[in-house]
């Protein structure tokens, strides 16, 4: 049988050095995408979401580094290559659209001129018909007038149209599988369904392998995601099907997001939020990393740190409890 996974990471870890030693963003990471796969990566800011995507792309920024794991796409393991080696796959291999899209645009090209680049370096397209594709690359993501904007600069660009545009960059490739952090966030809500809707059409007619899609949003994750990793201090703490990490969350981080997740019927100053804040992961409490501000922890969660546990078939959970909801 054909194997259906796409990308498999087990046991990535990311480290940045500090004066007083090393911090890890990612401890162990263990996660799949695949074919015709969505997945969410999500959590509140600080919990290493980025810090993985960056590590499985082999795109940490020094002095930071990947320490140890595996990362497979389609049979190859990324993390024995050379930087040499790595480079074709990087673009048709795996794509990456990052959070920040104003430092990731050249500022001496047109943004039709970098999309051509990409289509070019990877497809025998003659360079009017990558024009074509680039202009109407740039309509499929939202931006208006595509003919016309396709031959302006990134300072031309809204922050918005610019993460559309980053978009559409990372597609040009037509990549296996695509990493995107937070791609929706710099967009206007109105446009946010387009693009998700995009990355859905595009998974299910094969033209793209399958998407990790890093957010903190949860209406992100419900509107588009077959699967999600919920990601705390730098370790998955509960892995699910969409549908039933809605239905049935079983950590309690996860039901303590979905608690604050707003909703039409949550009268303004009602929202629960979740106490205290996500860890310094330099200065990671002990046990349980989620105890300081877990509801229903108990004196022993401040002592063992729970692994992370298949709970029922297609479910993994990191906690203590032998009762789980
Ligand atoms: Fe809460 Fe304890 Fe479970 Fe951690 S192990 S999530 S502190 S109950």
């Amino acid at each position: 049988m054909e194997d259906q996974r796409l990308l498999e990471v087990s046991g990535l870890r990311v480290e940045f050095p500090r004066p007083d030693g090393p911090v890890c963003a990612a401890r162990g990471i263990d996660l799949s995408v695949g074919k015709g796969e969505i997945v969410a990566l999500v959590g509140e800011s600080g919990s290493g979401k980025s810090a993985t995507a960056l590590g499985l792309i082999r795109l940490v920024p020094p002095p930071g580094k990947v320490c140890g794991g595996r990362v497979s796409l389609a049979g190859t393991q990324l993390l024995s290559l050379s930087e040499a080696e790595i480079r074709p796959f990087r673009g048709a291999g795996i794509a990456y659209v990052p959070q920040e899209p104003g430092v990731a645009l050249s500022p001496v090209l047109t943004i039709g001129a970098q999309i051509v680049d990409v289509i070019r370096a990877h497809r025998k397209v003659s360079r009017r018909d990558a024009w074509k594709e680039a202009a109407a690359s740039l309509g499929r993501v939202g931006i208006p007038d595509p003919e016309r904007r396709v031959k302006e600069y990134a300072h031309e660009f809204s922050g918005g149209m610019k993460q559309r545009a980053l978009i559409a960059l990372a597609l040009a490739a037509r990549p296996k599988v695509l990493v995107a952090d937070e791609p929706t966030t710099a967009i206007d809500v109105t446009l946010q369904a387009g693009i998700l809707d995009l990355f859905r059409g595009l998974v299910d007619s094969q033209q793209l392998g399958g998407v990790l899609l890093i957010t903190h949003d949860l209406g992100v994750v419900a509107a588009v995601c077959d699967r999600v990793l919920v990601m705390y201090a730098g370790r998955i703490v509960e892995e699910a099907p969409v549908e039933q990490l809605f239905e049935r969350p079983l950590h309690p981080y996860t039901r303590a997001l979905i608690a604050s997740m707003p909703s039409a019927e949550v009268s303004r100053g009602d929202l629960p939020t979740i106490p205290g804040q996500v860890p310094d992961l330099s200065r990671l409490p002990g046990g349980c990393s989620f105890h300081p501000r877990c509801a229903v922890a108990e004196p022993r969660c401040q002592e063992e740190d729970p692994p992370l546990r298949e709970d029922r078939p297609g479910r993994r959970v990191a906690c203590l409890l032998e009762e789980l909801p």
